[in-house]
């Protein structure tokens, strides 16, 4: 059975990845479960380049193959913001209830056609020792990246309270405004059309093809 390092200390991140990624020859460990105490920073300015920082960092520690992500959210009223910043965007420790507050204050008066959004995941993978493959698969060398995006709108105000972080005031696309935000889908609707699960479905296909 092979061992693929997952760059997270999240059990809930674990689990999920586990379930997208459905590699059942595999065993995917957490940082916790290999010992590494580092911490990565992730001062990048691209989802590509922070994802693609942790994979290596953390396979140099372990020397084991990685996988690492990084996601948020880019709001077109915001330029594209707050985009890498995303977690911290009301502050250093921000709760997600302050981020939401945050958010919604700042687009307040728009109409729907103005609250365009999108949540976007990237996925590395790096494998100490191990060429990388066909060109078009190379996010960098010796770095196998993976995205994955979900298009909608933010919400006027939050409903529901299923999923994390902005979730009760992210309306997919395909919803009317004023309709279902993914606060109030199940986990295995979101799992079906998430900007995760487009990433991980992708680096799937990776995976199973080297042999994972
Ligand atoms: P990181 O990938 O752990 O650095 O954090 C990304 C941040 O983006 C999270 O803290 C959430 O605020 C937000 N985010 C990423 N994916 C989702 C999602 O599926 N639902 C809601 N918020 C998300």
């Amino acid at each position: 059975m092979r061992t693929l390092v997952v760059a997270t200390r999240s059990a809930h991140k674990l689990a999920e990845l586990r379930e997208l990624l459905h590699l059942p020859d595999t065993r995917l460990v957490s940082l916790e479960d290999v010992g590494v105490e580092e911490e990565a920073p992730e001062d990048g300015d691209t989802f590509d380049s922070n994802a693609v920082f942790k994979a290596r960092y953390y396979a140099e520690r372990t020397r084991l193959p990685t996988l690492a992500d990084d996601s948020g959210i880019e709001v077109d009223a915001l330029g594209g913001g707050p985009g890498v910043r995303t977690r911290r965007y009301a502050g250093e420790r921000a709760t997600d209830e302050q981020n939401n507050e945050k958010l919604l204050r700042e687009l307040r008066g728009l109409p729907p056609a103005r609250r365009g959004a999108r949540y976007r995941c990237v996925l590395a993978l790096v494998e100490p020792g191990r060429p990388p493959g066909a060109p078009s698969a190379r996010g960098g060398s010796g770095v196998i990246v993976r995205r994955g995006t979900f298009e909608g709108r933010i919400a006027t105000e939050p409903r529901g309270t299923g999923g994390f972080g902005y979730d009760p005031i992210f309306e997919p696309a395909w919803e009317p405004p004023g309709g279902r935000t993914v606060g109030l889908y199940s986990s295995k609707e979101k799992n079906r059309v998430s900007h995760r699960a487009a990433a991980a479905r992708a680096m799937r296909r990776v995976l199973r093809a080297r042999g994972y």
